[in-house]
């Protein structure tokens, strides 16, 4: 790993960067006559750049060489492939999340499950617990939201990705879903993230709204360090200056992503279009653009839903997105994985 130190370092600071590279195991090697220089040898580990960064004196890391975090992928190295029920992400395959932004009631929740996978999705979304912006705005079912999932999950066999606020509610949440959504709200939540590197189902982290990059890896890393290797990142839009879309569809870094982590990459383009007659020209773009699949918000009464009713597209709409995908997958010879009921239907 190559570093700069601090332009003109002191000679007691230079040593104290010395010092400190030694204890963390590494040897510090001097690069020519360039007192601002230094190469840092030794067996590195995930966790070196970080804690490099930190030292005082230290300026910039210049090269991280070998000090690739868990999320990083090897040079050549494959795609992981996340499995959440009968859904494949990477490795060439996509797969469909559809549902409504939040649970709302028994029949509405089926009526739309049971569309959405006629139509090709392998996964059901729904949150029961919502992260909405106003305190005052509708908070989703809660725990009966999450029986209405599980309910959804054995009459239709959809696997289950639904989001958890709390670190205190994983249990209850993990005990109904198949996937675990970390909403762009809690992408920095270290303490939700830490917890759920200890669970054994997969983990859908969105992308903060006004995170970069590699604090989105970062926050995928809190999760990979702790044990859980199945995280899938989802691009849902970032903050913009502009009004006319609800954020901006980040499709440079999920080409990005695609090349940086092994990790999966889907594009949420509900959220980041805010009106649902955009969603179906962003789901192409994402999937054009690498995407390992799409989560997307999908209403049987769009007009009717008690959150994000604008940004929903109707089940007649996700067909048509269905095949656009289906179309875009046969261009570059990638698998779009279909409920084995559908399949044999
Ligand atoms: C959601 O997908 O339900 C959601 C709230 O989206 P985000 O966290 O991306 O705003
Ligand atoms: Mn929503």
């Amino acid at each position: 790993m190559l570093v700069r130190l601090q332009s003109s370092p002191s000679p007691e600071l230079r040593e104290s960067v010395l010092a400190s590279c030694r204890e963390l195991g590494l040897e510090p090697v001097p690069v020519g006559d360039r007192p601002d220089l230094l190469e840092i040898r030794g067996p590195l580990r995930p966790d070196h750049r970080s804690l490099l960064e930190d030292l005082t004196g230290i300026a910039a890391i210049l090269d991280r060489g070998d000090a690739r975090e868990l999320a990083l992928r090897a040079p050549g190295g494959a795609d992981t492939v996340v499995a959440v029920g009968q859904a494949r992400f990477g490795g060439g395959a996509l797969a469909l999340i559809a549902g409504p932004c939040a649970v709302e009631d028994q029949d509405r929740l089926l009526e739309i499950a049971r569309g959405v996978r006629r139509a090709g999705a392998t996964c059901l979304r729904g949150g029961a617990f919502k992260p909405r912006t106003s305190p005052y705005s509708f908070q989703g079912l809660g725990p009966e939201g999450l029986e209405l999932l599980a309910r959804a999950r054995l009459e239709t066999g959809l696997a289950v990705v639904t989001e958890v606020l709390d670190p205190r509610e994983i249990e209850r949440v993990g005990a109904v879903c198949d996937a675990f959504q970390v909403g762009s709200r809690s992408m920095s939540n270290g303490t939700l993230l830490r917890e759920l590197g200890h669970q054994s189902k997969p983990v859908l982290l969105k992308r903060g709204m006004a995170a970069t990059a590699r604090e989105f890896l970062l926050a995928a890393e809190y999760v990979l360090a702790g044990g859980n290797g199945d995280v899938v990142l989802c691009e849902r839009g970032v903050r913009g200056f502009d009004t006319v879309t609800r954020n901006v569809l980040d499709l440079g870094t999920v080409a990005w992503l695609k090349r940086e982590t092994h990790l999966p990459v889907i594009v949420d383009p509900s959220h980041a279009a805010g009106d649902g007659r955009l969603v179906r020209a962003l789901s192409r773009a994402g999937v054009a653009a690498g995407a390992d699949g799409l989560i997307l918000e999908v209403h049987s009464r769009p007009e009717e839903a008690r959150s994000d009713g604008a940004q929903a597209v109707s089940v007649a709409e996700f067909e048509t997105i269905v095949s656009d995908v289906r179309a875009l997958c046969a261009l570059d010879g990638r698998q779009l994985s279909i409920a084995e009921t559908v399949r044999s239907a």
